[in-house]
């Protein structure tokens, strides 16, 4: 770790560009790393972080709330904004740039007038809950893409759907760039950390367990098949009365549709539940059969 000097905190575009093209002048050949976030850090995301310093020369994180991908009654106004003490953690972790644009450095006309299009994936699971999520998203990685211009971009498996449809986006509009993954980082418990765990009281905080338990239990009697560890993670939720359940389903990691009920192989478990009015997802890799 290096706890050297502050990364320069910039808000604009051009001053960003500025800076990344003298990282390439300064030393030719170096490799540059983002990492995109909405802020409110924890060691998820600086596990990402050191991901990308263990394989990249110049390391950017972009801090930016991004309304596009929020809908309507989401909690855009009330996301936790902490970036001070972002910044102190990324200085922690030897980071050189922290770009950090407001909504109207990124969207100057209020909103964006061209957007990517996530494709029939982005309808389903957290993008039918959320219509339009995805589109948000992708659009806002493609203009990071475009201003950073980075070799690499580290994205956590947290945020499975997410992390898939990016790769898919890279590969569909030939983007270059490589996309790295991060394991899900948890609490001891097992509650994988999210900038939303702000959220919880100490109850919904113990109610939130339920979404990791699921897992837990589907993996359990995932040698039984599809069917059956579906239905022991969705028991899982009968013990928390105050968690609602959104979906809880078996995913080909490939294609990201339902594997059916014959299906035997690796697949990747998604669940997504309200827990006292807060959205929390998990998933994890389960070998079925
Ligand atoms: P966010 O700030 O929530 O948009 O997340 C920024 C990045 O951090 C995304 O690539 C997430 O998947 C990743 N991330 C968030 N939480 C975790 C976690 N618990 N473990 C690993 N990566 C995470």
């Amino acid at each position: 770790m290096d706890a050297g000097a502050a990364p320069a905190v910039l808000t604009t575009i051009a001053e960003t560009r500025t800076r990344i093209a003298a990282f390439r002048r300064e030393r030719p050949g170096a490799s540059i790393a983002l990492v995109p976030t909405m802020g409110a850090l924890h060691d998820g995301h600086l596990a990402l972080v050191r991901e990308a310093k263990r394989l990249a020369d110049r390391v950017v994180v972009s801090i930016f709330v991004n309304p596009l991908q929020f809908g309507a009654g989401e909690d855009l106004g009330r996301y936790p904004r902490t970036l001070d003490a972002d910044v102190a953690l990324l200085a922690a972790e030897g980071v050189d740039l922290v770009f950090a644009p407001n909504a109207a450095e990124m969207y100057p006309d209020g909103s964006a007038g061209t957007t990517v299009h996530a494709g029939p994936i982005g309808d389903r699971y957290e993008g039918a809950a959320r219509p339009g999520h995805f589109d948000g998203v992708l659009t806002v990685v493609e203009k990071l893409l475009g201003i950073a211009s980075p070799d690499i971009a580290v994205f956590g498996q947290k945020d499975a759907q997410q992390l898939h449809l990016v790769g898919r986006m890279v590969a569909d509009l030939d983007l270059p760039v490589e996309i790295v993954s991060v394991p899900i980082v948890r609490e001891r418990d097992g509650l994988a950390l999210s900038s939303r765990n702000r959220y919880l009281s100490p109850e919904a905080r113990r109610a939130a367990l339920a979404l990791a338990e699921s897992l837990q239990a589907a993996t359990r009697a995932a040698g039984g098949g599809v069917d059956e560890l579906l239905a022991e993670g969705i028991a899982a939720f009968g013990d928390h009365d105050d968690v609602e359940l959104d979906y809880f389903v078996a995913v080909d990691p490939e294609t990201f549709l339902p594997v059916d009920d014959g299906f035997r192989g690796q697949a990747l478990v998604l669940v997504a539940a309200l827990v006292d009015g807060t959205r929390l997802i998990d998933n994890t890799t389960m070998s079925i059969g």
